[in-house]
Order: structure tokens, then sequence, then C-alpha cells
């Protein structure tokens, strides 16, 4: 799936997700594979959840804006980042929120397709990954590798007093 038909899907909340399924008339008990406690929406899967929580913190970690977990996916979306972010900061911002959703989707079909579970924080690190191959031909990312804005995260945000 590519990212910009997640993304349409995700906003409608039409993502294949068990509830979803289950309206379609399939049969079968419905859990969350990445807490394994609730029952699976596109509401819990991405806001709700304990495990995405962690993985939200962990991205919001160092960004001058903490994670209020939204009322809706739209809000996700349209998170608002802190006022004071240096330009890199402002590039990162957008394309880290739909990075983060994306590999929420992906970590979820991990499991569910091969049983794979991932820590938080290896998802985390895929998140600024991802963000950070999106945003790497815009002109203030040049010479700036993932591997160096991963350990250097808080720099691509704020500038050092
Ligand atoms: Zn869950």
């Amino acid at each position: 799936m590519k990212v910009g038909f997640f993304l349409w899907l995700l906003n409608q909340e039409k993502l294949l997700t068990q509830d979803n399924l289950q309206r379609r008339g399939w049969n079968f008990p419905n859990h969350c594979y990445l807490c394994e406690e609730e029952t699976e929406t596109v509401r819990h899967l991405f806001i709700e959840c304990k495990y995405s929580k962690e993985v939200w913190n962990g991205i919001s970690d160092g960004t001058g804006q903490h994670w209020n977990a939204p009322l809706t996916i739209k809000e996700i979306l349209t998170r608002k980042r802190a006022n004071d972010l240096n330009s890199k900061g402002k590039e990162l911002w957008n394309p880290l929120q739909v990075a983060t959703c994306w590999c929420l989707w992906k970590a979820r079909n991990e499991v569910y397709f091969n049983g794979n579970k991932a820590h938080t924080q290896k998802i985390v690190k895929d998140i600024k990954v991802q963000a950070l191959l999106w945003v790497s031909g815009n002109g203030c990312f040049k010479g700036i590798t993932c591997k160096f804005g991963v350990l250097n995260w808080k720099l691509l945000f704020f500038d050092p007093p």
C-alpha cells in the first residue's frame, strides 16, 4: 500500500482494522495486536492503545510538543507544532506525524501477518528514519544523514542555545 492511499483510508477511518472487517461480515474474535488487551479500531490503534501512546511519546520527545492524545484521527494529521521550532523542525513536523501513523500500521501488520512484534523503541527509530527520508530532498536537510538525524534528534528541532 502506498502512503497516500493509506492516509486517505486513515482519514476516513476506513483502514481494514478488525472492527471494519467485522462490519463487512467477517467473524472472528477481535483483539489489538499491539497491546493484546483491547478491541482493535482505527481510533484504538492510532490514539488509545498504550503501545501506540509510548510510540507517540517517543517521537514527541525533543520536539517541544508533548503528546496530548487527540480525539480524532483528523486531529493527529493537523497536530500543531511548537511555535519556536527552527527551519528543519518546521519541515519535519508534518512528515513526522504521517510517518508515525504509517509505521504504527506497518508494525501492526508485522504482528498480524508475520507474528513479529517490535519494541516501541525500535518503532520510534523507524519513524524518525522514515520522516528523515521523506524530507531528505529538501534544501535544509542537505548533508544530514538519517543516522546523524536520529542521533541528534533534538538539534533538528531547536538550534543550540
Ligand atoms: Zn492496543
